[in-house]
């Protein structure tokens, strides 16, 4: 008989990620009607805390959904069968959506960029402004790429952007990087920002949002493409929940608790907390390898380098799924794989959500227990190297 390992799973994915006790709690309460003015008031403090989290002042948009359907929603108000858009390559995820706009009718440009370099800005802006004739409708961005561990500057899209007074909406998927990663939606001229419950808001996945500029909600009214369920002028029209269908009143139950936490920390807290955990994580990894034989970070942009989740690539002639399996069956410590391509080649480690120092030593600590016992090369001190940055 296969026993199940003892003791508390330690969940470092990089999604879903760990709900705190205090959402659990939160959550663990009879139903109200979603119609009642209780539940309104709830879903309007919410609506309220998650443009705070947005830094946006525009319109934001709530799913029954996961992250896949705010990207429909964006695509699906704003875009027709033959309109044109430019998305830059990021990695799995970038090329995800992509294959979503295609399915849509939309023709997609791809701005290809190496998935470990990152996208060249300069050669992208060159490219937005060749495009006089405005042919481009919208640049589609990955704010942070969750399969790689590695951040795109959108700042620096929108000057490239305004430098051209190209019109093209910018959006950006917000993903991994909501509630872990510094984000301004309004400052950086974001028109529609895509994001999910199941990482830095710390609740269980199935809510997905959207934030909305009034350009993009302008964009969308003259937009003729059927769509329904994702339809913002139909949902305008349902005030004052705003909501398609039935709304998740435990996911909002949750959600003022998880907005209430990120709001004790302070966000630039929450922030400076994940910079401090990813930036042992990859001191752990650079020792690891530091012998060029034995584990590697992925991403090898020092100025992108993810502060929600770390892709670490494995050494010549090993896998990174027998040491997952090492690690969740022996050891219930849960790591993420690689994606698409990667699979196999790299694991990912989320710091990103509810997590601390424990934790994290926990899992980095819990790492090298499992390579040593998959029998992965690598140099020892990974923990010694992660103390010693936490401390410092
Ligand atoms: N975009 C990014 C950056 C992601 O990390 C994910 C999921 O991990 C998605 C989109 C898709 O979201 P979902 O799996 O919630 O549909």
């Amino acid at each position: 008989m296969n026993a199940k390992p003892r003791g508390r799973q330690f969940f470092n994915n990089p999604g879903p990620t760990n709900i705190p006790d205090r959402v659990l709690r939160a959550m663990d309460r009879p139903v109200i009607d979603f119609m009642s003015d209780e539940f309104v008031a709830i879903q309007h403090a919410c609506h309220a805390g998650v443009k705070r989290v947005l830094k946006t002042d525009q319109t934001l948009y709530f799913y029954n959904s996961s992250g896949h359907g705010a990207w429909e929603a964006a695509l699906a108000n704003l875009f027709s069968a033959g309109d044109k858009v430019l998305i830059v390559e990021t990695g799995y995820f970038s090329q995800s959506w992509e294959e979503m706009a295609v399915n849509l009718g939309i023709i997609v440009e791809t701005f290809a960029a190496d998935w470990r370099k990152g996208a060249d800005i300069t050669r992208l802006a060159e490219r937005i402004a060749a495009d006089k004739a405005h042919e481009i409708k919208a640049v589609l961005t990955v704010h942070n790429e969750t399969a790689t561990g590695m951040v795109l500057p959108v700042a620096e899209i929108r000057r490239a952007l305004d430098q051209a007074r190209h019109p093209a909406l910018l959006l950006s998927d917000t993903i991994s990087s909501l509630g872990s990663i510094d984000y301004r939606m309004d400052a950086w001229g974001v028109d529609v920002t895509v994001g999910g419950s199941q990482k830095g808001l710390m609740l269980p996945t199935g809510m997905a949002l959207t934030g909305v500029s009034n350009k993009a909600l302008d964009t969308a009214r003259k937009n003729k493409a059927p769509r329904h369920y994702w339809n913002w002028e139909l949902m305008n029209g349902r005030a004052p929940q705003k909501f398609m269908g039935t709304a998740p009143v435990h996911m909002f139950f949750g959600l003022q608790e998880s907005l209430k936490m990120l709001e004790e920390e302070g966000l630039d807290g929450v922030f400076q907390r994940h910079t401090r955990l990813a930036e042992a994580t990859r001191a752990a990894v650079r020792q690891w390898g530091s012998d060029g034989k034995g584990p590697q970070l992925y991403c090898q942009a020092t100025d992108r380098l993810s502060n929600s989740v770390t892709a670490v690539v494995m050494p010549e002639g090993t896998s990174s799924d027998p040491l997952r399996k090492v690690a969740i069956d022996r050891y219930n410590l849960s790591l993420g794989g690689g994606l698409g391509p990667l699979m196999g080649k790299v694991f990912r480690i989320g710091h990103m959500g509810d997590l601390n120092e424990p934790m994290l030593l926990g899992c980095l600590a819990t790492t090298e227990l499992a390579m040593k016992t998959a029998g992965v090369p690598f140099v020892k001190g990974g923990v010694d190297a992660a103390i010693e940055s936490l401390a410092g």
